[in-house]
């Protein structure tokens, strides 16, 4: 393309995003009012970065199943999930069931109840590397704990983690190191580049005291581990004496032991969140009995990890119904296939309409990418144009689906193959109707 060409192009994008904002504004006035107000109490109206888009986000008013209704009455199907964490759905029956039950026996204890119990025994048999577990409030809080562990543990103070990881917003190195992180030592190694990862490790062995990494880069893109790369992780941090963090907050959906179960590869550490608590606030970390045994108030010395909500009931009792009878083992092997499957679909779709957009991901958790280049580690992104993918998300909710504006997609359970089967065909409508936008390399 000349240089003038590409302006036009690039000119084109601008306006085609900015007639689709237009549209979403015109057809939402009440969700527009709401977002003026809320910017009276909340900055820019908002109370979590990641759902905010232009012109205004979305609100949802009411939301069942897998369909979600927003305040001026547009219906979606929900192929977002919250993030992940709405593996269940909106309304499962056995989970609200047993949320209400835990809730009508008394909403706040100020003590150990049994059903924390049963919620750490079934996560202990599902996933290989947890020999205990601590319950947390937040996926970013166990990860925030496991590292503090491994740094008590080994007595040394550094991190290593990867560009493009997310392990939540004080441990968030999508776009290189968040302003807002907490103050760790990080170092920071390319996603799947085994021999640049070791290499750090092995040049600062002395002082690297866990290697925090996700077994598919989740928020970072959906881009999952090459073949080796976690395994040399796994010997490379056993010589260095330093301990190995899955977070798994996102990918322990992904088979039945979680990835690691998948790919045979025991971390010391694991960390999880999302779905385990049923849709609740939720997050935990748990391992090896040697280093978690460092928080047994018992023991003089003991490590301190608080939280008044660790063991609030409403989790515990979701959580506990939702792995042991709503994502049993074999459920979470064929949900991870129709994920796989979807995945396939979606890039048979691309390739036979002939436009630069891929999807990657592991079963479930999928992400659309604006660019045909094999996508290995964050910065392979970096030609992959946001404005498309907004123009897709905003293209989407047009024709009632709803996915991240990013682009990211964690199918539930309760979406139905008609539904699989009509989102794909919106995709390869809009595909059509905008072609003359998409890039021709
Ligand atoms: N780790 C990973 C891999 C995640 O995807 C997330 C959330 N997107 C987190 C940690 C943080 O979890 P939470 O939002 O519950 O703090």
């Amino acid at each position: 393309m000349t240089e003038a060409a590409t302006r036009a192009h690039s000119d084109a994008i601008d306006d085609a995003v900015e007639q689709a904002r237009e549209r979403f504004a015109a057809r939402r006035p009440l969700t527009a009012a709401l977002h003026d107000r809320a910017q009276r109490f909340l900055p820019g109206g908002n109370t979590r970065s990641v759902l905010y888009h232009k012109p205004f986000p979305l609100r949802i008013a009411r939301a069942r199943d897998a369909i979600l209704e927003d305040e001026d009455g547009h219906r979606y199907v929900d192929l977002l999930g919250e993030y992940s964490a709405g593996l269940y759905g909106h309304s499962d029956q056995v989970v609200l069931g047993a949320m209400v039950e835990a809730l009508r026996e008394g909403v706040s204890r100020g003590a150990h109840t049994g059903r924390e119990v049963d919620l750490a025994e079934a996560v202990c048999a599902r996933f290989a590397s947890i020999e205990r577990v601590r319950f947390t409030n937040s996926g970013t809080e166990a990860n925030l704990m496991a590292v503090a562990a491994a740094r008590a543990f080994t007595g040394k103070g550094s991190v290593l983690a990867f560009r493009g990881g997310y392990h939540g917003g004080l441990l968030n190195f999508t776009a290189g190191p968040s302003p807002v992180n907490a103050p760790y030592d990080v170092l920071l190694a390319e996603y799947n580049d085994a021999p640049a990862a070791m290499s750090l490790l092995h040049e600062h062995a002395g002082s690297v005291a866990c290697v925090l990494v996700e077994p598919m880069l989740g928020s970072g893109g959906c881009i999952p581990r090459d073949y080796g790369f976690l395994a040399a992780l796994r010997s490379a941090t056993e010589e260095a004496g330093a301990l190995l963090i899955f977070d798994e907050v996102m990918t322990s959906r992904t088979g039945a032991g979680g990835l690691q179960g998948r790919l045979r590869i025991t971390p010391d550490v694991t960390t999880l969140g999302k779905y385990i608590g049923g849709g609740s606030s939720f997050g935990a970390f748990g391992g090896r009995a040697d280093v978690m045994a460092q928080f047994d108030p018992a023991r003089t010395g003991a490590l301190p990890h608080a939280g008044t909500f660790n063991n609030n009931v409403a989790s515990m009792a979701a959580g506990l119904v939702g792995l042991t009878q709503v994502y049993p083992p074999d459920v979470a092997e064929r949900h991870t296939a129709a994920g796989d499957a979807l995945r396939e679909e979606l890039c048979a779709t691309f390739r036979a309409a002939g436009v630069p957009f891929q999807a990657t991901g592991v079963g479930s958790l999928l992400a659309i990418h604006a660019t045909a280049a094999p996508v290995r580690s964050r910065s392979d992104l970096a030609s992959s144009e946001p404005r498309l993918l907004e123009l897709l998300f905003l293209d989407l909710l047009e024709r009632g689906y709803y996915i991240a504006p990013r682009g990211y997609m964690a199918l539930s359970l309760v979406l139905t193959p008609a539904d699989l089967a009509g989102f794909v065909r919106a995709v390869d409508e809009i595909m059509m109707t905008r072609a003359a936008l998409w890039p021709t390399s």
